[in-house]
């Protein structure tokens, strides 16, 4: 934790990242004596969404200073007025990085997509008025075996090389962390018979490299690899559905979560097409596998 012992002269704004008001942290603050006073301004000590505060500094000229609950404070000390504008936007930019994206993976958050859609935009500048865009539901497959068997920070390494694989693998995308191992992606200007060609590529690689990616933040942690894991692959389930022009996001992701259930129930590792048999895509050796097997 970094002590605040040089900033009383200055405003000081916090930035909280919690179901608090900033009035409410700064009171925790006080209260634990890591600053003796702290002005807020009032506009700003009533926000309590971190976007809107966000919104809110980046309009107005003030030292910054943010503060995270249970993260510890981040500082950022200065005397020098000239730097305070750069600093300012270093810390919005920190803070919009930390608000927006998630820990592990540095993916954007469900809370990202969630807020703004409900602003009626999406974190993507290219989405035109006339063209659909494939949504596409990612799933781990059999995720909680991985977890019962190796553990959850093997459980946490696999979750952030099946991120890393899918950023390499579909560049032009939104992708989001939408559950604890469910990517939502976004792929502009096209449909889910587009975004089934970036799918299987993204589910290939996966399946090809995901323990390896895994293994080695295991190695870069000094933890040990599962002998057991190395042999394994990590497989994806996905569900594409068109999320037409004018339509609200949740009803294509619904969509797409229906043709990822699909494709679950069809023995996963599947790529399902919204309005698809999922099977009917396969190879017949495959699919009469998948019938009589019930899946991998
Ligand atoms: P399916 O093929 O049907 O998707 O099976 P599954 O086991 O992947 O699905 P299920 O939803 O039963 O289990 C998902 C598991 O993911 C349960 C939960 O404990 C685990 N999980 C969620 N978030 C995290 C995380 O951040 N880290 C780790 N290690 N595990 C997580
Ligand atoms: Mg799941
Ligand atoms: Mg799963």
């Amino acid at each position: 934790m970094v002590k605040i012992e040089r900033f009383i002269k200055y405003k000081i704004v916090f930035i909280f990242m919690g179901n608090k008001t900033i009035n409410e942290m700064v009171a925790d603050i006080l209260a634990a004596g890591l600053i003796r006073k702290i002005h807020v301004d009032e506009h700003l000590a009533q926000l309590k969404n971190p976007f809107d505060i966000l919104d809110y500094l980046a309009r107005i000229q003030t030292f910054i200073n943010f503060g995270l609950k249970g993260t510890g404070i981040v500082s950022i000390e200065t005397g020098v007025d000239s730097y305070l504008s750069g600093l300012q936007q270093q810390a919005i930019d920190a803070a919009r990085q930390i608000a927006e994206r998630d820990t592990l993976t540095g993916l954007y958050k469900r809370d990202t997509i969630d807020h703004l859609i409900s602003r009626g935009g999406v974190p993507d500048e290219r989405r035109t008025q006339k063209d659909s865009d494939a949504i596409m539901m990612f799933d781990i497959d059999r995720f909680k075996r991985i977890n019962d068997a190796w553990g959850h920070v093997t459980g946490d390494t696999v979750i952030l090389a099946v991120a890393e694989i899918l950023q390499e693998n579909l560049r032009e995308s939104t992708i989001v962390r939408y559950g604890g191992e469910e990517f939502y992606v976004r792929l502009c200007q096209t449909d889910r018979y587009g975004g089934k060609v970036a799918a299987e590529r993204a589910r290939n690689a996966v399946k090809d490299m995901a323990v390896e990616y895994a293994a080695k933040h295991l190695e870069r942690m000094n933890l040990p690899v599962p002998k057991e894991m190395i042999k394994k692959a990590v497989t994806l389930s996905v569900g594409i559905a068109d999320e037409k022009p004018g339509e609200l996001p949740y009803q294509a992701i619904d969509r797409a979560d229906k043709a990822l259930y699909a494709a679950k129930k069809c023995g996963r590792d599947l790529v399902a097409l919204d309005g698809h048999n999922p099977l009917g895509d396969m190879p017949y050796h495959r699919r009469i596998f998948v019938l009589v097997g019930g899946g991998i």
